[in-house]
């Protein structure tokens, strides 16, 4: 019997994941296969239901399920409830569906491989309060950063008991002038254009993570790269959280550079705009 994960969201537009997660069930020798499900709000219950099914592992959740998802499973672990979405749910061996969030840690990992050390004690700004923002400052927050300080389009916004302040505010200006990092968690860049970050108000020594890996190289990248400062995008928070959630289905841990491997054309064919 070949085992099953889904990834619900609507719409489905990247097969990142897909390509990810295939090769490492391939890696791994396990018969499973991992798909899309792109479905409607009202056919979530009955994937959720099917998923209690013993061929299944799991489910990977993205936009817009992420919050809807957590009020149908049988127990959400406090990280993905204290971030407030499940993007990833285990089966576990008595059938019963359990979500959690793999951004955090996969934002951990990939953040701490560019800045080149851990997060503690780093002064930290982070651009947008959606879904990916509050996986971002729950990270830093548990990470010891020493501090975060949130940028915002829309206010009032709050993550972790920090408010966010206006990106044309003197506090996020002050914030971007201590910054050891400087996050952008937010669409532009990848859906909008523009950039979130002035890069010129950063130190030199500042550090730049992007979550957005389509395009490969966001204005906010090259701007920051022009700088002279470190730069990168989100595609290692990408294979991160993917190996994360891959363990925990599979028990199979360590394949993110098969992950990685197998991911590089699809960025290789963002990096050229394709
Ligand atoms: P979301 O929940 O829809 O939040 C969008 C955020 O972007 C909000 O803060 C929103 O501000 C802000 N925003 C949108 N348009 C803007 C504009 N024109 N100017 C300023 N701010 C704007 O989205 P999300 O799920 O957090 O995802 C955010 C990004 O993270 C996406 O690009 C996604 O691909 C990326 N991501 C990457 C990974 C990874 O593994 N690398 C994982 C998760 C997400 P308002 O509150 O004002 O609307």
């Amino acid at each position: 019997m070949t085992d099953r994960v889904a990834l619900i969201g609507k719409p489905l537009k990247r097969r990142h994941s897909v390509v990810m997660h295939n090769a490492a069930f391939a890696a791994a020798g396990i018969d499973a296969r991992y798909e899309l499900l792109e479905i409607d709000a009202d056919a979530v219950p009955g994937a959720v239901t099917d998923a209690h099914r013993d061929d299944w592992l799991g489910l990977g959740v993205t936009a817009p399920y992420k919050r809807l998802v957590a009020g149908l499973l049988d127990e959400v672990e406090e990280d993905a409830r204290l971030i407030g979405a499940v993007n990833n749910v285990v089966r576990k061996p008595d059938g019963r569906l359990v979500g959690f969030n793999s951004d955090a840690p996969g934002f951990r990992a990939g953040a701490e491989l560019a800045i080149g050390r851990p997060l503690t004690g780093l002064n930290v700004v982070v651009a947008g309060a959606g879904g990916a923002a509050h996986a971002v400052v729950h990270a830093l927050v548990n990470a010891g950063a020493w501090s975060v300080t949130i940028g915002n389009r829309t206010l009032p916004a709050t993550i972790s008991d920090i408010a966010a302040v206006a990106f044309d505010s003197l506090e996020f200006e002050a914030a971007l002038h201590m910054a050891d990092v400087a996050v952008n968690a937010t669409t532009v860049g990848m859906l909008h254009p523009g950039m979130t970050i002035p890069v010129d108000e950063l130190r030199p020594d500042a550090t730049v993570f992007d979550l957005v890996y389509v395009p490969f190289e966001t204005p906010l990248l090259a701007a920051a790269r022009a700088r002279g400062l470190r730069a990168a995008n989100g595609s290692e928070m990408l294979i991160a959280q993917a190996a994360i959630a891959f363990e925990r289905w599979t028990g199979v841990a360590d394949m993110a550079d098969v992950m990685r491997e197998a991911v590089a054309p699809l960025f290789a064919d963002t990096a050229a705009g394709a």
